[in-house]
């Protein structure tokens, strides 16, 4: 595909899920997904009618069973990278307060992580700029 053809938009949400300790909490991407074993922020595909935090919020009952109320999420800044067939826009939220425990629903591996050490995770490419906004702020 020549460099100058412009790839389809893939919207998708991303959280920094923050604990008492300042640590964030990153999911690992599952054997047979696209980029498995890299690790990310939880969230995923937002789809057709849903507003980015109404996704965001369904995400994260779905993947990690718990359940954050609207005003609990706010939103930090935007990832976008192009992929080969498609360009990622990507919304950051944080989110500090939330119900349950997170646990790994669709058999994901958790890992809560201070800032710093978010650069030992290899992570897909769009989330790499988010590892040094989030040590400033954090
Ligand atoms: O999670 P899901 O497979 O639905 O995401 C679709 C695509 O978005 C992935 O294949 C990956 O290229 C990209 N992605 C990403 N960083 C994330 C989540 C998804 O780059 N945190």
């Amino acid at each position: 595909m020549s460099k100058n053809v412009s790839h389809p938009i893939l919207l998708v949400t991303a959280c920094a899920l923050v604990d008492a300790d300042g640590r964030v909490l990153l999911t690992q991407r599952p054997e047979g997904k696209s980029l498995a074993g890299l690790w990310e922020f939880p969230g995923g595909k937002v789809d057709p009618g849903e507003t980015p935090e109404e996704s965001l919020i369904r995400e994260l009952h779905e993947e990690l069973g718990i359940t954050v109320k609207p005003d609990c999420l706010a939103p930090l800044t935007f990832a976008s990278h192009t992929y080969e067939t498609f360009h990622l826009l990507m919304p950051l939220f944080i989110c500090r307060r939330y119900e349950g425990i997170p646990l790994g629903v669709e058999g994901q591996v958790l890992k809560w992580v201070k800032p710093k050490e978010m650069r030992d995770y290899p992570m897909p490419p769009a989330d790499i700029p988010l590892i040094p906004f989030l040590i400033d702020l954090l």
